[in-house]
């Protein structure tokens, strides 16, 4: 990977300073709530705007809605760096953006990809991901969810758990058994289903931040059209591991703890003790500086991984490497990360956080509390796509070859 800026990398940096200083007004609050509410209209046209100018859906081909752009491991860090430096909103991040349109532009029919990605990127239809159930999480295989086929259409019945935004999502993209006959990851179909279909009901479930970030979903008789499916009958565990990709670089994304960190750093140098900045103190920088090293390493662990990925994985598998562990590693040691990058935040505000009140949306885009939002949601993300402890098993038993743990009554 070279990481030497071109002529044509250096003028993308002066466009971008040139946008940020007409338009970094314009931009949305970063942290706290933002993401996990609807979009507002701040948001939408914020993501217009980036859309348009090629600093957000860069690389989304043009006949879908996107700005067209080659892929770039450079010209993506240096949109977020600038971002980040200027303390701007990147634009949506949801489950729709990252997770569903690249699976759709991998495996998605034309048809899907004509009609979702423009809406999905510009945020106007947001997605829920179905994949959980109350016996199914780590071992997501067995998902009883089912669904037959009935007239031209999957009539599903089943309960889902855990479904962030199915509250206000306008689309799930659904994990479910179309044929019990197979064996059990052989048996699954992904199907996209509108939030609206008869027979679909949300009921939220609040989290130790106050809000309802995710929900139960039951489904009953909810029909959708057979062209709603993604690749073929039972190879939804396919296009579920496709979304898992692109899921976990999401959760452990290192563009967010490099701003996090930018933020981190403001707050240790506003925060003043005893007539000193936390930012003087040697403990409080001794914390920083560590946490800043291991954002680095993340950085520098992500960047290598896309430049693989955006030269068909060849370097990577020549020397000999699993990029599906690599992704593992993101997933797993960037969302701990986040976490306690905002624990030393929470730290450092002390009794300034206390006041934190769950239900005061504005009161959550203000900064001492965002970072109290952010603390307490993002432990959920250590959990959610897929906990630590799976994480670390997968990449005990696949990178560093240590015996596979032992399997229970057969399980697969
Ligand atoms: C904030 C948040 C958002 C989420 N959003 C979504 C969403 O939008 N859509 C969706 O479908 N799901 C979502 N999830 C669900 C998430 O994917 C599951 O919580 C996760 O996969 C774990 O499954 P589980 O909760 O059933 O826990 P279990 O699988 O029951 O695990 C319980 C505990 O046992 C441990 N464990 C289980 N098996 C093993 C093993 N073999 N070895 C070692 N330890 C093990 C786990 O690490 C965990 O600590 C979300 C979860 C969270 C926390």
């Amino acid at each position: 990977m070279d990481l030497t800026l071109s002529e044509r990398h250096r003028a993308l940096q002066a466009a971008l300073r040139e946008f940020i200083a007409r338009y970094g007004h314009l931009s949305p609050p970063v942290g706290g709530g933002g993401g996990r509410k609807r979009p507002d209209r701040k948001v939408l046209d914020w993501q217009a705007l980036l859309i348009e100018h090629g600093f957000a859906a860069r690389a989304v081909p043009r006949q879908y809605g996107g700005y067209g752009a080659e892929p770039d491991v450079l010209d993506a860090a240096i949109i977020t760096e600038e971002f980040n430096k200027a303390g701007l909103s990147l634009g949506i991040q949801g489950q729709g953006i990252r997770m569903l349109v690249p699976t759709l532009l991998e495996v998605g029919t034309e048809e899907q990809r004509r009609r979702w990605i423009g809406p999905t990127i510009r945020g106007e239809v947001i997605w829920a991901q179905g994949y959980s159930e109350p016996e199914a999480g780590s071992d997501l295989a067995s998902l009883r969810t089912h669904a037959r086929v009935e007239d031209g259409h999957f009539v599903i019945n089943g309960q889902k758990i855990w479904t962030s935004s199915a509250h206000f999502a306008d689309m799930i993209f659904l994990l479910c058994r179309t044929e019990p006959d197979r064996p059990k990851h052989l048996g699954i179909s992904y199907l996209l289903v509108p939030m609206t279909a008869p027979g679909i009901e949300v009921r939220p479930l609040p989290t130790m931040t106050g809000h309802a970030t995710f929900n139960e979903v039951f489904f009953t008789e909810v029909r959708v059209p057979v062209d709603q499916i993604v690749l073929g009958r039972g190879e939804g565990w396919k296009v579920a591991n496709v979304t898992l990709k692109h899921e976990r670089m999401l959760l452990g994304d290192s563009a967010k703890l490099v701003h996090r960190l930018h933020r981190l750093r403001s707050l240790l140098a506003e925060t003043v003790v005893e007539g000193e900045p936390l930012l003087q103190k040697p403990v409080w920088r001794d914390r920083l500086m560590r946490l800043q090293g291991e954002v680095l390493a993340a950085k520098y662990h992500q960047m290598r991984l896309l430049s693989e990925a955006a030269q068909g994985q060849a370097q990577g598998q020549a020397q000999g490497r699993d990029s599906g562990l690599g992704l593992l590693v993101v997933k797993y040691y960037g969302s701990t990360l986040a976490w306690r990058l905002a624990a030393l935040a929470v730290d450092a505000l002390g009794d300034a956080g206390l006041p934190y009140e769950p239900h005061d949306e504005v009161a959550e885009d203000d900064a001492a509390t965002a970072w109290y939002a952010d603390w307490m949601y993002d432990l959920g993300l250590i959990i959610g796509g897929g906990s630590s402890n799976i994480q670390k098993n997968i990449i005990a038993e696949r990178g560093l070859g240590m015996p596979r743990e032992p399997k229970i009554n057969g399980s697969a």
